[in-house]
């Protein structure tokens, strides 16, 4: 059955003409869901039961269980079961400058990205609009706090799931849904580069990541697969297509494995793959699992690397770690009913 946190308004617009009543119905109701957050259809005041009825037959309003929490210092991490008896996870992240939440876009991944934990699982399904709006919705509930920034960064590539992302993105942001700057949403990406194209063309100013990872192609067919299918000499020039065309800034997610790709000749290369390019290099302390033979790079090769890009003009930062003690950090995330 569909469920309503799935509709964007324009989705209940056309509900509300179509079975011949009318239109402003919709944002009557998206102010039930979104500002006065209500659980059931019962609470709505005006509009007629007999439209609240139809509707309910049409759409759940149902929310989803959250069964696990686990908090550490500034980090909370959620686990969701499905209608269909799945699990994901969400986790919030507390930042001076406000709550962040790192969400889910699919049950498992078929990327299979050779350092991430979350891409053992293959993609079971992609998920709902609503699964992802209620990610949030509910996570906000619980908190008793509005969460200011969202990152799809969770379990899933975002944009092999690209419809109900944007679906997603639409119900966030509008101000009469959850009223989320566009600036303050972030989707990362391993690199599908039709999807890039088609992403250049949608009017939100959302930011993009690119899980780029290694320099050459060489070092980023041997740890991400997608570069077989899209390699840098398509996505380098798609990127800079899509900088064209948003005069936006891209932000270049690069995880540092030890021995791999944290060579001060791979940071040669990198300045190099990006020179003129309006980014950002976001570097990432790999979170080590136990499944995984990857290796964190010491802090003092970081810092060489660091330098290395600093001294070629790049914009670069260390990103800040978030969730290691509790199996929540950037690639760590799998349902608990996996790890058994
Ligand atoms: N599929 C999307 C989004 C999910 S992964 C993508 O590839 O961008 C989010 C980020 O976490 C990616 O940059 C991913 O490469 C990184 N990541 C995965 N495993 C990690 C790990 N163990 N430590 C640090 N970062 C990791």
């Amino acid at each position: 059955m569909k469920n309503v946190y799935g509709c964007t308004l324009e989705d209940l617009e056309e509900y509300f003409l179509g079975i011949g009543s009318k239109k402003f119905h919709a944002m009557q109701l998206f102010s039930w869901l979104y500002e006065k957050r209500i659980e059931s259809y019962s609470e709505v005041t005006n509009i007629k039961k007999e439209l609240l009825d139809a509707l309910e037959k049409e759409y759940s309003i149902e929310r989803l269980k959250i069964v696990d929490i686990q908090e550490d210092t500034d980090v909370c991490k959620y686990l969701f079961e499905l209608f269909d008896g799945e699990h994901i996870e969400a986790v919030l992240m507390r930042h001076d400058y406000g709550n962040s939440i790192c969400i889910s876009s699919q049950v498992g991944c078929n990327m299979g990205c050779r350092f991430c934990e979350s891409g053992r699982r293959k993609k079971v399904r992609n998920l709902e609009t609503y699964e992802m709006v209620l990610q949030l919705l509910m996570i906000e509930k619980l908190l008793g706090e509005r969460i200011s920034h969202v990152v799809v960064m969770g379990i899933g590539e975002p944009f092999d799931n690209y419809d109900n992302l944007i679906h997603f993105f639409q119900i966030i942001n509008h101000p009469k849904g959850l009223a989320i700057g566009a600036r303050h949403i972030t989707v990362s990406t391993c690199g599908l580069v039709p999807k890039i194209e088609e992403f250049s063309d949608f009017p939100l100013q959302i930011n993009l990541a690119i899980s780029l990872h290694a320099p050459t192609n060489e070092l980023r067919d041997s740890i991400m697969p997608i570069n077989k299918v899209y390699p840098l000499d398509k996505l380098i020039p798609t990127i800079k297509r899509y900088l064209d065309k948003t005069n936006r800034r891209v932000t270049f997610e690069y995880i540092l494995l030890k021995d791999i790709n944290d060579s001060c000749e791979c940071a040669e290369e990198l300045a190099h793959l990006i020179k003129g390019i309006n980014c950002y290099v976001n570097l990432i302390p790999y979170n080590e699992t136990n499944n995984l033979e990857f290796k964190r790079t010491n802090t003092i090769q970081i810092m060489r690397f660091y330098d290395i890009l600093k001294k070629n003009n790049v914009n670069v930062t260390i990103r800040k770690e978030f969730g290691g003690n509790i199996s929540a950090a950037c690639g760590q995330l799998r349902s608990k009913k996996e790890e058994l």
